[in-house]
């Protein structure tokens, strides 16, 4: 038994066509979205698991709104249709340039499917100027996100920073598996002077278990020398879990305290409870992770000092895409949480989101190295923060196309222009994406 409370649009995951779904609540109290193809059955995902006051509360600020400055007339049906197109209802803040197909790990858990054995190439560094300045015609700069594959296996790093740079981009991300930042003596110097704001460190726990059935093989000591060179390099550091139930949704406290304890190297801590597309390894559970089961275990997980009423929703993007919470530190080490604002990771303007993301989890220059008073309250205000969020990426049993049209993190792509990210990883029950090559 279902009671409705809400439509929308979504996808058959064997199909991929376009199918009316409703929001409802299940016999278990939780939301859950339900959708019937007419050729594949009826397909039911756990969205939300609590209760649909709750739901609704979470979204009570309403979220979006920002259009995109610039558009492309869509040449099908949403979400087949993206450029971004005149129906977008966000415009993009965060976007993913896809250096490589290479990488240097073949993860049983991969969205883009990287580190195939033969296939894969590396995007010139005249496309890569030619993506910047699509980008630029898109409405940009925007803060960028160097990602793959695993970016780290180019050796010209630099040069494409400083592609970006040139034409006004000042704010890059690198997405990586910190393999080189923990092998290669003065790499991490290396980036933070070709001006990379920060690492994006793909860490999925304190206990190589998580490793072994998410990457493959044991890489705790890999990550710990990871962090120990960015910290030394002055590289800011954002420690990035994907979240398989069963595997590492119990890591979460041990996660925390980790970066807590490493402040201001580690800026954060970013959480991406595990989709299902791309290449994954792991089986589709009933009991899908959910951003109230998430927020929970971190109260259980913190013993308290982190609540799950501390957090919020998104502002940019849609409210249920993720969350966010902020902290700081006092002097005495306790940590309280900051009150909550719409702008945080996520926000009304995109323009603030990019100010956002590029202030708490970048590098900051100080010219000529002077500190003066305020310079000093600033960089200690800083230091003192450590954020924590998460994404909740939608898959195709997920996947709302509501949700989706308010989407700001976009994968930048020569032909279709920008792409909302959880559309361009789309792919069916057999692995068949919708826009991926
Ligand atoms: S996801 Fe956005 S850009 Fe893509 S087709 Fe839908 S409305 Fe257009
Ligand atoms: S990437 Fe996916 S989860 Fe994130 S904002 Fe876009 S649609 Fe939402
Ligand atoms: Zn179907």
């Amino acid at each position: 038994m279902y009671r409705a409370f809400a439509k929308t649009s979504s996808v058959c995951p064997v199909c991929l066509g376009v199918i009316p779904a409703e929001k409802a609540v299940g016999d278990d109290g939780f939301i859950h979205l339900v959708k019937s193809c007419p050729r594949h059955g009826r397909f039911d995902a756990l969205i939300w698991e609590g209760g649909i006051v709750d739901y609704l509360k979470w979204d009570t600020a309403g979220s979006g709104g920002n259009r995109p400055e610039v558009t492309v007339p869509a040449d099908a049906e949403c979400p087949r249709g993206c450029g971004l197109c005149g129906e977008h209802e966000s415009a993009g803040c965060c976007v993913l340039l896809e250096l490589t197909d290479h990488c240097n790990l073949r993860c049983p858990v991969c969205f883009a499917s990287a580190g195939e054995a033969g296939e894969g190439h590396d995007l010139s560094l005249d496309d890569i100027g030619r993506l910047y300045d699509l980008l630029l015609e898109r409405g940009g700069p925007f803060n960028i996100q160097l990602s793959g594959g695993e970016p780290t296996v180019r050796d010209d790093l630099p040069e494409i920073v400083a592609l970006g740079r040139e034409r006004g981009f000042t704010y890059f991300q690198l997405n990586t598996n910190g393999l080189r930042l923990a092998g290669e003596s003065g790499y991490a110097s290396k980036l933070r002077g070709a001006g990379i704001s920060c690492a994006f460190l793909q860490f999925d726990g304190l206990d190589d278990s998580a490793y072994v059935q998410l990457r493959g093989r044991e890489l705790l000591d890999v990550k710990l020398r990871a962090v120990e060179n960015c910290a030394a390099a002055g590289l800011p550091v954002v420690l990035v879990p994907t979240l398989a139930p069963g595997v590492n949704d119990n890591m979460l406290g041990d996660i925390l305290r980790f970066g807590l304890e490493r402040m201001p190297a580690v800026r954060g801590v970013h959480i991406q409870p595990i989709s299902y597309f791309g290449r994954c390894g792991l089986p589709e559970p009933e009991r899908r992770l959910t951003i109230p089961r998430v927020l929970r275990e971190i109260e259980r997980q913190t013993g308290g000092v982190m609540r799950a009423a501390d957090f919020g929703g998104g502002g940019a993007e849609s409210a249920y895409c993720s969350f966010h919470a902020s902290y700081r530190r006092s002097p005495d080490g306790s940590i309280s949480a900051l009150p909550r604002r719409r702008s945080q990771c996520c926000c009304v303007k995109s323009s603030e989101a990019q100010a956002f993301v590029a202030d708490r989890w970048g590098a900051h220059e100080v010219p000529g190295g002077e500190l003066d008073a305020f310079d000093e309250f600033l960089a200690s205000a800083r230091d003192s923060t450590f954020t924590v969020s998460g994404m909740v990426f939608q898959d195709a049993m997920t996947l709302d196309l509501e949700r989706l049209r308010r989407c700001h993190i976009c994968e930048a792509d020569l032909e279709r222009g920008l792409v909302p990210f959880c559309a361009y990883n789309l792919t069916d029950r057999s692995g068949r994406a919708l826009y991926r090559r």
